[in-house]
C-alpha cells in the first residue's frame, strides 16, 4: 500500500468477477489511495461486482452495456453529479462471438465482425470522449489489448483485428487529448484465465505455451497488470502516452520456441 494515487478518482469498466483483469487494476490503484467507481454489464454480474466494489469502499456501482449509448451517458451523468471531475478511466471490455474464435478468420461473418469491433474497439472511443470531458485537470485513459493485434496468434481471429483497431485508436486519441494533459495508453497483457479468455479455442494450450516460452518462464497475473496500471494511471507515467505496454512476462520479444520448453 502507498499514496501514489491519493486524491485521484477513476472509473473501472469490465469487472465480471475476482479473476477479471479490471479487478487486478482496481485493487492495485485502491491500494495506492485512489477512489474508484465501477460499471457492470447486466444484473447477473451486479451480484458479483457490488460486493467487490464494497470491499474497496466504493459505493458507485452502475450498470453499463457499451452497445447502448444512453446507458453510457447515464454512467457519466452520475459521475459528473457525484464527483464533478474524473482523473482516470480503465476500459477492460472485449467481446466476440466465440463461435468465430476458432477456425479461419476469413470465415467471420459481417455481423460478428461488426459486433466484435463495436464492443472491443469503438466502446473505448465512446467512453473516452465522455471521460475526457470530465478530466478538467488532466487524466489518464487505459485499455487492455493482446499480442494477437500485432501478430497472428491461434484462434484469436476477429479479436486480433479488433485489438489492432483499438491500438490504433490509442494513438489517435493520444493526439486528440494530449494538449489537455490527458494520456491514452494500452496494456498488452499475456494470456490470463478469465471469463472472456474461456471463449478462445485451446486456451489452456496457449497458457502453457506462454509459460514455457516467455523469458520469465511464468504466466501473467492480474497483479502484474495491476502494477503496470498504477504506473500508467498515476503521475509516475506522466510522460507516457500513445503507448502499448506489454505486461506478458516478456513473451512478445521471443521469436522461436525456447530450447528448454517441454512438449505440450
Ligand atoms: P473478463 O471476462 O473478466 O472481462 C471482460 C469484461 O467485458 C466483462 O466484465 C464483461 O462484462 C465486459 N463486457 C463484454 N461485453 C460488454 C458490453 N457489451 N458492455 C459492457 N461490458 C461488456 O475478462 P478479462 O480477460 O479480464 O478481459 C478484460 C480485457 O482484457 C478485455 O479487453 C480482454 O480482451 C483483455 N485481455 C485479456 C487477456 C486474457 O488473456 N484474459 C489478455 C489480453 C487482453
Amino acid at each position: 500500500t502507498g499514496t501514489l494515487m491519493a486524491g485521484k478518482r477513476g472509473l473501472i469498466m469490465g469487472v465480471a468477477n475476482d479473476r477479471s483483469i479490471a479487478w487486478g487494476i482496481a485493487r492495485a490503484v485502491a491500494a495506492q489511495g485512489a477512489e474508484v467507481a465501477f460499471t457492470y454489464q447486466g444484473e447477473a454480474l451486479e451480484k458479483r461486482v457490488r460486493p467487490l466494489a464494497e470491499s474497496l469502499g466504493s459505493d458507485i456501482v452502475l450498470p453499463c452495456d457499451v452497445t447502448d449509448e444512453s446507458s453510457i451517458d447515464a454512467v457519466f451523468e452520475t459521475l459528473e453529479q457525484r464527483w464533478g471531475k474524473l482523473d482516470f478511466l480503465v476500459h477492460a471490455i472485449g467481446f466476440a462471438d466465440k463461435q468465430f474464435l476458432r477456425g479461419r478468420y476469413m470465415d467471420t461473418p459481417r455481423e460478428a465482425f461488426l459486433q466484435a469491433l463495436d464492443i472491443s474497439c469503438y466502446s473505448f472511443v465512446s467512453v473516452s470522449r465522455r471521460a475526457a470531458a470530465l478530466m478538467s485537470e488532466g487524466g489518464s485513459l487505459l485499455t487492455l489489448t493482446y499480442l494477437g493485434a500485432e501478430r497472428v496468434t491461434p484462434h484469436y481471429n476477429v479479436m486480433g483485428v479488433a485489438k489492432a483497431a483499438l491500438e490504433a485508436s490509442v494513438r489517435y486519441m493520444a493526439v486528440d487529448v494530449g494538449a489537455r494533459g490527458i494520456r491514452v495508453n494500452a496494456i498488452s497483457a499475456g494470456p490470463i484465465k478469465t471469463l472472456a479468455a474461456s471463449g478462445i479455442g485451446d486456451f489452456r494450450y496457449i497458457l502453457k505455451w506462454n509459460q514455457y516460452n516467455a523469458p520469465l518462464k511464468r504466466n501473467t497475473t492480474i497483479e502484474d497488470v495491476g502494477g503496470a496500471g498504477v504506473y500508467l494511471l498515476s503521475d509516475l507515467g506522466a510522460g507516457v502516452t500513445g503507448e502499448v505496454h506489454h505486461v506478458d512476462s516478456g513473451y512478445h520479444v521471443v521469436g522461436m520456441k525456447a530450447e528448454d520448453a517441454p512438449d505440450i
